[in-house]
């Protein structure tokens, strides 16, 4: 008997060791926004730690107004040698581009300037200054070699505030499991992205913002594995002489996009995807964001909130979304 109790509690030691799990949450500011790291995990705090790190890091690199960064370097410079993660979002951004026939356009920050929208200093530019800025967000004139990109238009300038979001969420999801992690969420700014599950085995609960309502939800979704990414007018704009000017434009004529949506969410396991096509569906508005849901054949879901209560949610999500509202579920077959 008393061999048995020692060996006993040496087992209590061992299985807590090896199988307890914590959960450590850190909130900091970065990206232009405020993001909270989540995790569950045998030593969360380091993980959590990991986290931030990278995404600071990650920051230093993508950002367009910091003066140190490689993409603030290209944009001055015309052209430079990037470090593989400005490089692959280079390169993802010109294929979502691509994708979305330019409704999402990673060369629009000469435009985004004139309006004031990095640094706040809002105005309403001359029709003519926007006509000599758009001529030069033009990404099929961004060319890439050797990880060197160029930009191959006097004035040209990337910003990648789309999708860095997104496809920062995707590395750091993809460097926690590595690590070991299963349970983690990641709320940057408004992007969220769920790794497995919460430490009690139920989904993450994310709760989609009402842009008519602040501090209310229009829908709640049970998610496992994937990213959901909210891009609005709501979230950024100023008011001159009655009339509101958004952070969201229209590569098409410069001025801020005339959407018939009041936001859009994407949903899907590819958070840069998503974040890029949160940003080209509220260009694109509902007939042919719907469109572009339908027949693009990608693997990803949509909510389009138009406003007053209505909203439209896509197949994929049907079973996933909880909501007080009235909404449509639209089907791929609608579209055939
Ligand atoms: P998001 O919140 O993901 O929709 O990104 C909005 C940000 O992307 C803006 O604040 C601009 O920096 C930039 N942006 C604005 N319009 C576009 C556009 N049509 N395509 C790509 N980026 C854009
Ligand atoms: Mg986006």
């Amino acid at each position: 008997m008393k061999k048995l109790i020692p060996l006993f509690i040496l087992f209590i030691i061992l299985c807590g060791c090896s199988f307890s799990a914590d959960t450590d949450s850190e909130s900091f500011f970065a990206m232009d926004t405020y993001m909270t790291v989540t995790v569950n995990d045998k030593d969360s705090k380091s993980a959590v730690k990991y986290a931030e790190n990278e995404i600071l890091k990650l920051d230093k690199i993508l950002s367009a107004h910091n003066k140190n960064s490689e993409i603030y370097k290209l944009n001055k410079n015309g052209s430079g040698k990037l470090s593989a993660a400005a490089l692959e979002l280079t390169e993802k951004s010109l294929e979502y581009s691509k994708l979305t026939e330019n409704a999402f356009n990673p060369a629009m920050l000469s435009v985004s300037k004139l309006w004031g929208f990095p640094d706040k200093n809002y105005r309403v530019p001359a029709e003519k200054e926007i006509k000599t800025a758009l001529k030069t967000a033009k990404p099929d004139k961004i060319s890439v070699k050797n990880n060197t990109v160029k930009l191959n238009l006097k004035g040209m300038e990337l910003d990648f505030g789309a999708v860095a979001k997104g496809y920062t969420s995707d590395k750091i999801i993809r460097g926690l499991k590595k690590r070991g992690t299963e349970s983690a969420l990641l709320n940057l700014g408004g992007n969220v992205a769920a790794l497995g599950v919460k430490p009690d085995g139920t989904e993450w609960n994310v709760a989609v913002e009402n842009p008519d309502e602040k501090g209310n939800y229009i829908a709640n979704l049970r998610i496992k594995d994937k990213a959901v990414i909210t891009s609005g007018g709501y979230e950024r704009y100023f008011k001159k002489n009655g009339k509101v000017y958004h952070h969201i434009l229209n590569p098409e004529n410069g001025y801020p996009a005339e959407s018939s949506l009041k936001s859009v969410t994407t949903v899907g396991e590819n958070g840069a995807m998503c974040d890029a096509f949160s940003t080209a569906l509220f260009v694109m508005g509902k007939e042919k964001a719907l469109r572009f849901w339908a027949e693009s054949g990608l693997d990803f879901d949509v909510i389009l909130y138009t406003g007053n209560g209505s909203m439209i949610v896509t197949e994929g999500i049907a079973d996933i979304i909880n909501s007080d509202l009235d909404y449509k579920i639209v089907k791929r077959s609608d579209y055939e």
